[in-house]
């Protein structure tokens, strides 16, 4: 296939034919494709991702479309984003490690397709956490993740003039900006069309959030800031149905949505969907099976946060190479500790943010276009509903009063009284 060549979607019958030229494919899954076995996945919202499985080996394909898979061509999005998630893969492996992210075989940028790793026998988290499995890594792996990425995209680390490149080719991807600013920060709270939420069991709370002054004050200055603190590069879309694990290994997929944005942004959402997980075990469980998988989800909330905080600290110490709190304001002149009153700030401001990032997005998930399957396959709506209502006001704490809490016990034993029934 020429770089040249126009635009054209792959099908499960056309890809052997269209793929056999790229020598990064065929080399590691052989070249025979005749006797190429090729499967469409089907469960991503945007693209079309297709496994190939060859005599020695196999490979995941993944190609954006002109529109959004899900809706149809009357919801056009530009293939460019593929650009995007190729060039935010490659630099999360180089700062986060191989390993962590799927293993990149080939792009090509015209037929906005990357031919990558197949990640196997990997399931979705999400997945996993709804079946009321406990991974042993994740809060390991993640809170690294998070760390290694966001401390080392930022101007902590990088090059001024690099990281300002950086930015500048990474802030075309507006489209996909302009996804979360609708759908996370604004949609939710007011009627907007596409939103949905278990009817008639929330309209009462819905019309009290979408009436609620604070909440909506709060939502807006995080959006403000997600639109304007560029800071780092964020993963952007970094939810449970990102993450593919085994009970040894964790990694990190479909970067797409990748831009310069807060540091808070990928953590905050990312806890977001644990607590999320956590209100809807009740909605899965049996005989009260999963009273160890919620506790087991609030200690994966603790353990990310305090792994993330360790290691941007590690960070801070040793790998502080950027114009941000110049050493030679600090440690030069025998000053460490003004460089960890610095650190203190910098991470309680992350903290603060952090919350209310996950407010937001567990507010999403409910009221807004894109909920996901921890509440949707629960059959039962009332059961559903009382659920969804106790994230709803859950996340309402945490966008509101952000500044007020001052730690994860605090608030992990109000989501315990919240799921417990002890709070109104
Ligand atoms: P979209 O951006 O369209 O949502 P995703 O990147 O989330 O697409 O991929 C959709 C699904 O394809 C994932 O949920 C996962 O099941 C599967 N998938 C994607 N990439 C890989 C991979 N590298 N290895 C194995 N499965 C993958
Ligand atoms: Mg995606």
């Amino acid at each position: 296939m020429s770089k040249a060549a126009a635009f054209q979607a792959l099908t499960v019958e056309t890809l052997p034919t269209r793929l056999v030229g790229v020598e990064a494919l065929a080399s590691r899954i052989g070249g025979d494709s005749a006797s190429w076995d090729v499967r469409e996945v089907g469960d991503g919202n945007l693209n079309l991702v297709f496994i190939v499985k060859g005599d020695k080996g196999s490979a995941v394909v993944k190609q954006a479309l002109p529109y959004v898979r899900l809706v149809g061509e009357s919801w056009p999005l530009p293939l460019k984003r593929s650009f995007f998630e190729y060039h935010a893969l490659t630099r999360q492996e180089a700062r986060a490690g191989a390993g962590t992210v799927p293993a990149i075989y080939h792009f090509d940028e015209a037929q906005a397709l990357i031919v990558m790793e197949y990640l196997t026998p990997h399931v979705i988290l999400r997945r996993a956490l709804i079946e009321g499995r406990q991974l042993p890594k994740i809060a390991r792996d993640l809170g690294l993740f998070m760390a290694r990425t966001l401390f080392r995209g930022s101007d902590l680390s990088m090059k001024a003039r690099a990281r300002k490149e950086d930015l500048a080719l990474f802030a075309d991807n507006a489209e996909l900006c302009d996804i979360t600013e609708s759908l996370v920060f604004t949609d939710p709270y007011y009627e907007a069309t596409l939103n949905r939420h278990t009817s008639p069991q929330l309209d009462g709370l819905v019309a009290e959030l979408r009436a609620d002054r604070d909440l909506k004050v709060e939502a807006q200055k995080l959006k403000h800031m997600f639109a304007a603190n560029a800071e780092t590069l964020v993963h952007g879309d970094l939810h449970s149905g990102s993450i593919m694990v085994t009970d040894s290994e964790t990694r990190i997929i479909d970067p797409e949505f990748a831009f310069y944005g807060p540091m808070a942004f990928d953590v905050g959402m990312l806890l977001a969907n644990f607590w999320m997980a956590y209100f809807s075990q009740s909605g899965h469980e049996e005989d009260g099976d999963r009273e160890a998988m919620r506790g087991y989800l609030l200690g994966v909330v603790v353990e990310t946060w305090s792994v993330f905080r360790t290691e941007f600290s590690h960070l801070w110490r040793n790998e502080r190479t950027g114009m941000l709190y110049d050493r030679r304001l600090f440690e030069d002149r025998g000053d460490p500790l003004g460089a960890e009153q610095a650190l203190d700030r910098v991470l309680h401001d992350i903290w603060i943010d952090m919350l209310g990032f996950a407010g937001v997005e567990i507010h999403r998930r409910i009221l807004g276009l894109a909920h996901n399957a921890d509440f949707e396959t629960i059959a039962e709506e009332d059961l559903r509903a009382r659920c969804e209502t106790k994230a709803l006001k859950f996340g309402r704490h945490l966008a509101v009063n952000r500044h007020r809490l001052l730690s994860l016990d605090e608030i992990n034993t109000l989501a315990i009284r919240i799921e417990k029934g002890n709070v109104a």
